[in-house]
């Protein structure tokens, strides 16, 4: 049976509190949508958007591992709990990329927040240089391996695929591809949780569009999105919310 989809948007360092109008919006229709929403914002913005879209799922992009200590600037899973977040990006590329972060950090991460009772977006991709060699599938599933929970996942944890060359580009995979990769992925995770496996909602990420959401939400194994610039205007992420179903 096919899951529930789930919408999440990553504003990722944009949005200050004149945006805030762009938040409610997204909950009223969020409300009625017929799929799962949620929007990880900056985390200067968590507290606010809590209180102004009492009824959204508000998220961080990114946790400390541990509950707190001298890690200048970072920001736990208790911290994000405590202003009101019911989820968090762990892994997103963009971290991996500019902050070093390896397989096992993404999976002591999730592994934290996961304890704390927050859901997880984990997040895996390809880059062009590994598509174009004809590796995706192989580099994907070894991330997949290596930054996994090893806890309880209880009905929080979801994945995204992302590939790196699509983020932000206009870019996207066929659709023949895009499936082949979720499919091998709801192969991986069965293999790590057994039927649990088959739970783990499978979101695509990458330069998700109003015009393309619909084809890519009738891919097999696609059981959402994870949207960054279309999720920045309340138009163009309703347009999104709307095609899943
Ligand atoms: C992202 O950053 O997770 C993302 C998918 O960005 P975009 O939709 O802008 O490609």
């Amino acid at each position: 049976m096919a899951l529930r989809k789930l919408v999440a948007g990553n504003w990722k360092m944009h949005g200050t509190s004149s945006e805030l109008a762009e938040v409610v919006a997204i909950a009223e229709a969020a409300a009625k949508a017929d799929c799962d929403v949620a929007l990880c914002l900056p985390a200067t913005l968590i507290d606010r958007a809590v209180h102004a879209a009492p009824g959204l799922s508000i998220g961080g992009q990114d946790v400390h591992a541990a509950e707190h200590g001298a890690h200048t600037g970072d920001i736990s899973a208790v911290m994000l709990e405590d202003v009101g977040a019911s989820l968090t990006i762990v892994g997103h590329s963009e971290r991996r990329e500019a902050h070093g972060e390896t397989d096992a950090d993404v999976r002591a991460k999730a592994e934290s927040a996961l304890q704390k009772g927050l859901a997880v977006i984990l997040c895996v991709g390809e880059s062009l240089a590994d598509r174009e060699a004809g590796r995706a599938l192989s580099v994907v599933a070894a991330q997949v391996d290596a930054s996994l929970p090893r806890t309880d996942i209880g009905n929080l944890l979801s994945l995204a695929y992302e590939p790196i060359w699509a983020i932000g580009t206009g870019r996207v995979p066929s659709m023949a591809d895009i499936g082949e990769m979720h499919g091998a992925l709801r192969e991986r995770l069965v293999a790590a949780y057994g039927d649990a496996g088959r739970n783990v909602r499978i979101l695509y990420g990458g330069s998700v569009k109003p015009a393309n959401a619909a084809e890519i939400f009738a891919v097999p194994d696609v059981d959402g999105a994870l949207v960054g610039g279309a999720s920045l205007k309340a138009a163009d992420f309703l347009a999104i919310i709307a095609a899943a179903h």
